[in-house]
């Protein structure tokens, strides 16, 4: 996507991964081959990867510049993470830092990190490692989480019950430097950018609202993985938390932004757009 700009705030994007990690059938265990081919007619070709046969997907962080900050929101995989449970994830070499880079915004220019939620795809830059140990990518900047999401995740990693480590790489350094902040889930990050919970994903997910003089948009973070998931709100993810709660909150999601013209920014969207409402249900349509 090319950096959009909504009012006097602008939002780009770096990707770290271009490609989906997991086949579709695997990542919506509900879906069915037939039900997605149905959809093909608007799935295709924009949310279509044909080098992969299967649904586009990518692992990014959204970069959100306003008049005074510079923002980013979810952190990817992050480079040199022991991740032995996933071969695209482990032990990464990216050029994530010169993307960013090319964005023109250093690690230095942050001012907020925002977490959607403490999953091992979206915490993966807070960190670095320096030679020695773990420190924030971001050294000024405050790392927003939600107080619900950490209490939940930090429960899970002292009990041995968070199996990818990033919790403990990625989470616990941030907030030894004095660097995380933890809020409500309805929290107001600043004039333009607010948290709102939308559970059920994780514990204690949000969404992070755009609110500009030009219009509003919504990072949804992992409240839907696959565009499909628009038109088929039913079909949790094997990674969601509370499926049934996913899906209520995926339903209500998609109903409330329906024709709204609110852009929606997915954590692994493969571009922004909008839902709008097709018949009885919903589709997604690019911006
Ligand atoms: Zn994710």
């Amino acid at each position: 996507m090319q950096t959009i700009k909504l009012g006097d705030v602008t939002i780009s994007r770096v990707i770290e991964i271009d490609r989906s990690s997991f086949p579709t059938a695997s990542m919506l265990p509900d879906s069915s081959a037939d039900r997605i081919a149905a959809h093909h007619h608007w799935l295709k070709p924009h949310f279509f990867d044909e080098r992969t046969g299967d649904l586009a997907s990518r692992i990014q962080s959204y970069v959100v510049r306003t008049p005074r900050h510079t923002i980013v929101i979810d952190t990817g995989v992050g480079n040199d993470k022991n991740r032995h449970g996933a071969p695209a994830w482990h032990m990464r070499k990216s050029a994530y830092l010169d993307d960013l880079a090319a964005l023109g915004v250093t690690p230095e220019r942050i001012d907020f990190v925002l977490c959607t939620h403490l999953h091992v795809d979206h915490v993966g830059w807070n960190t670095r490692w320096d030679g020695a140990r773990w420190v924030p990518t971001f050294p000024n900047a405050k790392y927003v989480i939600a107080g619900a999401e950490w209490e939940f995740w930090k429960y899970e990693s002292d009990a041995g019950k968070e199996e990818s480590g990033c919790i403990a790489d990625s989470v616990v350094p941030v907030v030894e430097a004095g660097q995380a902040v933890l809020v409500d889930s309805d929290y107001a990050v600043d004039q333009y950018l607010r948290f709102e919970p939308w559970v059920g994903h994780t514990p204690g997910h949000v969404c992070v609202r755009l609110t500009t003089s030009a219009g509003s948009a919504v990072f949804s973070g992992d409240l839907m993985h696959r565009t499909v998931q628009v038109a088929e709100p039913q079909w949790s993810s094997r990674f969601c938390y509370d499926a049934a709660q996913a899906r209520a909150t995926r339903r209500a999601f998609v109903e409330r932004h329906a024709d709204s013209g609110t852009m929606i920014l997915a954590g692994h969207f493969p571009h922004p757009g909008y839902i709008v409402r097709e018949g009885s249900g919903h589709r997604f349509t690019r911006s």
